[in-house]
Formats: C-alpha cells, structure tokens, sequence
C-alpha cells in the first residue's frame, strides 16, 4: 500500500542506510502509570516501538531515544522521569538501556557521544524543557546535534509541531520509522485510494470536535453513519424533539450544511432512526426506547436503538473499506453499551479494510474483544482525527520525501 496520493510519500528507516550513525528515536513513551504502584499499567507503547529499535541495533546504529511523558510543564520532575520507560525497554530488548540524567545537557551530550554502533539510551522527557512544546530552534539544534539521522516513530504526537516531533528535522535527515509508516500506509490508503464503497462511522460526544472530519470525508466517502451524543444536533436542526440530549444549538448551520453537501454529492449520510434513552446521566436510568426524534422532556438519548442498529450494521456489512471514529452512545455503561457492540461486531465481522482511529473507539474494539479482527486501530487519536480531516500533519510533512 502507498502513502501517495494524501501527499505523504514519505521516506521510512528503510530508505536510508543507518549503519555506523546515530539515530535520534522520537517514540512515544508516554505510557500509562498506576497512581497506587507508581508502576506502567500498559506496555504497549513500549512494545509497539520495538520493532524499529530492533531494526536499527540489528543495522548497526547507536540509538538515542527520546519522547515526552506526561505534563511536567517544563522542568524537571522525577516522577515524570522517563527511567522508569528505560527499565521496561531494557527488559523487552533483552539488553542495556543506558538512561541519560537530562535531555540536551551534559550527561546526555557525553553519554550520546560515548554510545557505539548496535547500542541504546534513552534521553530524558523532552517536556522537562518549556522550548520543547514551543519548537524552540536552538532546543532543537541541541537535540538534533547528538545525532546524524532523525526517526519519527510516534504518531500520536505528529498533529504537534515541537522540537522533537518537528523542529529537529530541520538540521538532520528525516524518516519514518515502522509504526509512523504503517499509520501512514493505512489511513492514508484509505482516504486517498479505498476499496469501495468507503463507509465511514462517526460517533462521540460533541459535533463541534467532528465537523472538520465530517467535511472532508463527505468528500471521499460512499455512506456516512453518525451515532453517539453528536446525532442529536442533526435532529433537533432539523425540528425533531431531542428531550435532555446532546446538543450543540450554535452547530445547526454546520449540521444542515453536511446533509444539504450529502445530498449534492450523492453521499448516504445515515442517522440513527431510533435511540435508547434514560432519565438522567447514569447506568440505571430507565433505558427506554424512542425514535430519535421523538425523544420525550426529561429523557437523555445514550445510545441508538435496535432499528438503528439494523441499518448501520447492514450498511457496514455492504463496505469495502471502514474508518470508525467514536462510539455510538455511551459505551462505558453497560445498559447504553449495544449500539458501540454491535457496530464493533459488524465491523469485525465484515470483510473490509477497517481502520479505527485511536482514543474511544479503539477502547470499545478492545472491550468487545475483536481487536484481532480490525485491519489497523490507531495509536493516535488526535492525530487519526487530523490526518482523517485532510489535516497537514507537521510531524509528517516534515520527513523526506520519497
Ligand atoms: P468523543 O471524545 O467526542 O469521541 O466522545 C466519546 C464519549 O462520548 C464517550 O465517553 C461516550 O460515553 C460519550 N457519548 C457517546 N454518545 C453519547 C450520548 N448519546 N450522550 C452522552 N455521551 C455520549
């Protein structure tokens, strides 16, 4: 698959010959950490970047990681230290991770010089430093200084230009690393070149945030099935009776605008007919059923209702490709949880390329247990979101050219 026609045709660590340099390793360890243990709740992140530092110690580079960690809002805080992230990585590589005690100071500059051919450390939480956020030249000089080549490996920060996502790029050769590439290979396969017809699913709580991506994929999509809180808008724009739902009364243009370019362009923009509401915000709120239109005062609509999920599921059945963004109600309470299931389950079940971006939706496909059966989830969400909306993404402009 090639990244080319959404204008990212990019080079990848491949593409270069990274044997006897020093690599600076933008990854993205800001991994999750249990507040009682103090310890990593999820090593994913870590084992996801595994296969790139893998192939650049096997090719004979000296490795210099780095990567932001939480909001130390630019100093240093041990419990923002990224030496924790050293001791896993040491464990899943089955050898030494020396841990730089700054990020550009003097340890790191002396340990990074020192380092050979085939070894790794890993630099300090680049947040640690206020001009890291703000793409400061000179930080990223210093930065990029340590090394001969720079390899962007995470994703979830490519929506952001800072000095190690963009700013480094400006002094050294740029490339991909594996997971960057693959993210590259299939969301942007999907919106520039799909297997039809393109079904996109959009759901979450706010239309404001989903505006932008329901825009751009009106322009490249087959069908459009929107569920979750962002429905109601569309219903109560056009008159419908929404009870306490969702909605964003400043977004009715915006909402009208989407059916009426729908409409032009030949787009199936699919609804939810029907809606499984409550009497307020909770679990054990009296799920009731109702056209979502016809949704009574003092009723919240949670989640979509079993026509809806006819329709939707049949709709996806039918697709040659699926992006998914965003669950159909409120999935974290298991009496509003069918509607995000059962698209889950369609999805899985279907025969098409599907590609769910990260955040809500990649948490319902793991809950649901068909993660396996997903072509590509996401590691980043805002960036999925950005890339999806036609967005350029300075993390990605910024590599070489293929
Ligand atoms: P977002 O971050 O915009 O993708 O929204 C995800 C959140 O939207 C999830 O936590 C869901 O619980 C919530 N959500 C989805 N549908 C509804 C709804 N009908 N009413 C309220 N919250 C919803």
């Amino acid at each position: 698959m090639s990244s080319n026609a959404t204008g990212y045709n990019k080079k990848s660590v491949t593409d270069i010959d990274v044997g006897g340099k020093r690599v600076l390793l933008r990854c993205d360890f800001n991994v999750p950490i249990d507040k009682e243990t103090g310890k990593i709740r999820d090593e994913g992140r870590i084992v996801a970047a595994l296969p790139t530092i893998e192939y650049l110690l096997k090719n004979n580079a000296a490795v210099i990681a780095c990567s932001h960690f939480g909001r130390p809002k630019g100093e240093f805080k041990p419990e923002f230290s990224l030496a924790i992230v050293a001791e896993s990585l040491s464990k899943h590589l089955g050898k030494p991770v020396i841990m730089a005690k700054d990020v550009i100071g003097e340890d790191a500059v002396k340990k990074s010089s020192e380092l050979k051919p085939g070894e790794i450390m890993l630099l300090e939480n680049t947040r640690f430093h206020s001009e890291e956020e703000k793409n400061d030249p000179e930080f990223a000089k210093k930065l990029a200084d340590m090394a001969d080549i720079y390899v962007s490996d995470a994703f979830g920060s490519v929506h952001r230009a800072h000095a190690s996502t963009e700013g480094v790029s400006h002094y050294l050769p740029a490339v991909s690393g594996f997971l960057l590439k693959k993210e590259l290979d299939y969301i942007g396969g999907a919106i520039s070149d799909p297997k039809r017809p393109l079904v996109a699913i959009l759901g979450g709580a706010k239309v404001s945030d989903k505006l932008g991506v329901i825009s751009n994929l009106l322009k490249i999509s087959d069908a459009i099935i929107i569920g979750g809180g962002m429905a109601y808008t569309f219903f109560k724009a056009e008159g419908g009776k929404i009870g306490n739902s969702l909605c964003e009364d400043d977004e009715f243009a915006s909402v009208l605008k989407c059916k009426e370019e729908a409409k032009t362009r030949g787009v199936k923009l699919l609804l939810p007919a029907d809606s499984v509401a409550g009497t307020e915000f909770s679990n054990d709120s009296g799920p009731k059923t109702f056209k979502s239109n016809e949704i009574p005062d003092g009723m919240m609509a949670m989640d979509i209702g079993p026509e809806a999920i006819s329709e939707f599921t049949k709709e996806i059945a039918g697709a040659g490709t699926i992006v998914w963004n965003g669950p159909m109600g409120v999935f974290e309470f298991s009496n509003y949880a069918e509607g995000t299931r059962a698209v889950a389950n369609a999805v899985a079940a279907s025969n098409a390329i599907s590609i769910i971006g990260g955040g809500d939706s990649a948490a319902a496909v793991r809950k649901f247990g068909v993660e396996d059966k997903i072509t590509h989830i996401s590691t980043g969400g805002g960036a999925s979101l950005e890339f999806m909306e036609g967005k350029t993404l300075p993390g990605i402009a910024c590599l070489l050219d293929a």
